[in-house]
């Protein structure tokens, strides 16, 4: 066993029902007296109860969707302005990755509150888009000191967005066993991620209101984007930046959608994956196992339903197979990315 494994220096609070106080512990052990609060305007209340007792000089509220780099240059404009000091983000991937693209030119430290699973908080990997182009990018700088789970917070998110935003966490478990750095402890990680993920997210479905699933869910997040920032993007999140940026697809539900074609794809070249998935399912192969998942979350289906258009497929090709790792466990050609993609358009069933 031979390896380097790099582990991010980070503060994960897991805090149910205490995100105001442990949030405030936080701003103080960081020494921050100017506090710029970035959350959307439909995340306002719950960023204003987690933050009563901070020293709030700006609230933010300007979040976008893939962060472009217009929006990007305003909050950073806002933050120089109001002479902030630390930035605390209130709410799902965008609104922290807004933190982070602040973050990024000022190096301004960030407390990040996570509202989805999307697991952008536990990645020191930042994305902004400019003229339907997604451009990620990896800086220590990034990576919030600081992130406070409290599963109350996200009791709001509706069943569909908590099915679409969970599955999007799994998939950064199954591309993190396969993507150019994994290593044992990514995929030890992801494999518990992949438990907790599929355990939790039936148990939100059943009780959306109840805490333990939700609970789950984060744990299962947080580990998940700890396997992925170590290993870096494989196949499926290639793919799936490929058409978020280029034709501006929900990021989740794009994800959600995808994955059992990157896994159908991927999983016969793959055979420790797939061992170490359908383990991790419970299942005889992983394919039936995140099959069997889907079905009873009710996960959306078809790329077609978020707008992907059948002449977007040709589009795509060439832009995804220049993306795509070398390191693939199967040779990816313009061929097999289009008949992936056009089965993921249709729905179709990705065993066949
Ligand atoms: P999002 O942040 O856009 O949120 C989706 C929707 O859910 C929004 O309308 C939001 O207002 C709403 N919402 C969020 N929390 C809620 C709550 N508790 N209750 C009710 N509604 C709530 O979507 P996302 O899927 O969380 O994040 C997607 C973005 O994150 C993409 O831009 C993606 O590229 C980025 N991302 C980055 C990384 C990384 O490592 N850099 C990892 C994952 C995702």
């Amino acid at each position: 066993m031979r390896f380097e494994h790099e582990t991010l220096a980070q503060r994960v609070c897991f805090a149910p029902s205490e995100a105001s106080a442990v949030v405030w512990a936080e701003v103080e052990r960081l020494g921050a007296s100017r506090v710029m609060v970035i959350a959307s305007a439909s995340e306002a209340d719950l960023a204003k109860s987690v933050t009563s007792d901070v020293p709030v000089v700006l609230h933010h509220d300007e979040v976008v969707m893939h962060v472009p780099v217009a929006s990007a240059e305003r909050a950073r404009a806002a933050a120089t302005a109001h002479d902030v000091d630390l930035v605390i983000s209130v709410g799902g991937g965008s609104t922290t990755g807004l933190a982070k693209a602040v973050a990024l030119t000022s190096g301004l430290p960030v407390v990040a509150v996570p509202t989805t699973y999307a697991g952008s908080e536990a990645t020191s990997v930042w994305g902004l888009t400019e003229g339907a182009r997604k451009t990620t990018g990896v800086d220590a700088g990034v990576l919030p000191r600081s992130v406070v789970y409290d599963a109350t917070l996200t009791l709001s998110l509706p069943v569909g967005l908590s099915v679409a935003s969970g599955l999007n966490a799994l998939a950064h478990c199954v591309d993190s066993l396969w993507a150019p750095r994994t290593d044992p402890i990514d995929q030890a990680l992801a494999g518990e991620g992949v438990r907790a993920l599929a355990a939790g997210l039936p148990a939100v479905v059943a009780d959306p209101a109840g805490l333990e699933g939700r609970e789950r869910m984060l744990y299962g997040a947080y580990l998940s984007a700890t396997a992925f920032s170590s290993a870096g993007s494989g196949l499926h999140h290639k793919i799936c930046h490929v058409l978020g940026g280029r034709y501006d697809l929900p990021h989740a539900q794009t994800h959600a959608v995808v994955l059992p074609y990157v896994l159908a794809f991927n999983a016969q070249a793959a055979p420790q994956v797939e061992r170490r998935l359908a383990e991790a399912f419970g299942t005889a192969s992983a394919l039936e196992g995140l099959q069997r998942l889907r079905r009873t979350v009710d996960a959306p289906v078809a790329l077609r339903d978020y707008g992907f258009a059948e002449a977007d497929i040709d589009d795509a090709v060439p832009v995804i197979l220049e993306a795509a790792p070398p390191s693939n466990p199967r040779e990816v050609t313009a061929d097999g990315v289009r008949r992936l993609l056009r089965a993921a358009r249709e729905g179709a069933d990705p065993a066949a």
